[in-house]
């Protein structure tokens, strides 16, 4: 028998929801590259529900109990007092989702002896100590895939709502308003800018491949050439660094995975690189940009606009600037947990179960860390190290 403990967000404040805005989800045969869909053997949840919050327990505990294993599931993840740091003494496997992060640093990974696998439900596994679970034999796996597309859509709404100044001329009609040159004193058109991205992974190349009808320029860097075929059907200008593609970009949209490399790599001298007025879209990790930069750089006008879905940590403090920031157009990390997403990580997750369960291989490209070193999706993406410095600060969130 094993001891499970999954985390996951808090509940809707007016409850768990009793019924739903559509019926159903679409059907997907596999994802874009041709990459199949999550395979468990069965789910017993119905895809479209809410299953990343506390009462959907990603729709696992039947499966779990069933198999006589006990399962903890809490919100409750920050501070040594947390529901989390006592479970985690006796946990074998812990299950988190990057939209509220069980933080799994090397301190706490010291106190879980029993500890063997951490499943990220989601993508991104920047917050556990991959280092120290490197040290330790800890096999990390994310449901590689599950959100990406989901992801780029919400980097095209961002980029759109930013330029066209969505947000603020949504607010004039909302405070009953009508001051159109309010709304338009900011807005442009996307039309002929010149778009990049940091990374054309499976979002980055996602995205790509949507902003395509608008008729822009793109750029791209990567630590990978995307292929002469892709490169030449979207048209792509590749740089091979960052610094060399920003000074040429209007938009720069961050899709690289947090890890050493990455850290704040958005600082003072990046963002001084670009344009004046560009805009900067971060779905991908708080931690790419130094916080306080970014917020400079939007009070001085030499970024026009920063939307971003993920923070440093999370939940982030409720005096955290990038919530009142000008000209911003935050998102409290939602891109990847779509209702559509939930259902193919929830699976996705018992797929990696099931396969821990029954002695089978977990799927390559699921793999961040396994047998001591990075694997799979891990040593494409990642570089060995942590990231997770800080990340107690989580806790303030509850206090102030
Ligand atoms: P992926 O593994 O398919 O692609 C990552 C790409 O980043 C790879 O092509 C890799 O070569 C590139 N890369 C790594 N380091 C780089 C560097 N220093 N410079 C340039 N490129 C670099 O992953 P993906 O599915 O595209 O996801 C990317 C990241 O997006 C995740 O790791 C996660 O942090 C974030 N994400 C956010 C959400 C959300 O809800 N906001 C959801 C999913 C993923």
């Amino acid at each position: 028998m094993s001891k499970i403990v999954c985390v996951l967000y808090e509940d809707p404040v007016d409850g768990y929801p009793k019924s739903y805005a559509r019926d159903g989800l679409p059907k997907l045969e596999h994802y874009p590259d041709g990459q199949l869909l999550p395979t468990p053997h069965k789910i017993d949840f119905k895809p479209g529900d809410l299953l990343g919050c506390v009462s959907g327990e990603l729709g696992l505990r039947k499966f779990l109990e069933n198999q006589g294993h006990q399962f903890v599931v809490t919100s409750d993840k920050d501070g040594e007092n947390s529901v989390f740091d006592r479970e985690l003494a006796y946990a074998d496997v812990v299950i988190s989702q990057p939209f509220w992060p069980a933080y799994i640093t090397a301190t706490r990974i010291a106190k879980a002896p029993k500890l063997k696998l951490a499943i990220t439900a989601g993508i991104g596994s920047d917050h556990v100590d991959l280092k120290a679970a490197m040290e330790r034999g800890i096999t990390v796996a994310e449901v590689t895939y599950c959100n990406s597309v989901s992801v780029s859509e919400h980097i095209v709404m961002m980029i759109l709502s930013l330029i066209r100044n969505y947000i603020p001329s949504y607010q004039w009609v909302v405070e009953k308003g009508w001051n159109i040159a309010d709304c338009v004193a900011r807005s442009y058109d996307l039309e002929g800018m010149t778009v990049g991205t940091v990374a054309a992974g499976r979002i980055g190349l996602a995205t790509l491949r949507r902003l395509k009808a608008f008729d822009v320029k793109l750029h791209y860097t990567d630590r990978y050439r995307l292929s002469e075929s892709v490169e030449k059907e979207l048209g792509l200008t590749f740089h091979p660094n960052v610094e060399s593609m920003v000074p040429f970009c209007d938009v720069v949209t961050i899709n690289c995975p947090l890890h050493p490399e990455t850290e704040h790599l958005f600082n003072d001298a990046l963002i001084g690189k670009m344009k004046r007025g560009a805009y900067l879209i971060n779905t991908a990790r708080g931690k790419i940009c130094d916080r306080d930069a970014v917020v400079r750089a939007l009070e001085s006008g030499q970024l026009a606009g920063y939307a971003g879905d993920v923070w440093f940590p999370q939940p982030p403090p409720k005096d955290h600037p990038w919530r009142t920031m000008p000209h911003h157009g935050m998102t409290p990390h939602t891109a990847g947990t779509s209702l559509a997403a939930q259902a193919r990580y929830a699976a996705g997750v018992r797929e990696i179960l099931e396969c821990w369960f029954e002695g089978r291989p977990i799927r390559e490209e699921y793999l961040i860390v396994d047998k001591g070193k990075l694997a799979g999706t891990g040593a494409h993406s990642y570089t060995a190290g942590n990231v997770t410095e800080g990340a107690e600060e989580a806790a303030q969130f509850k206090e102030r």
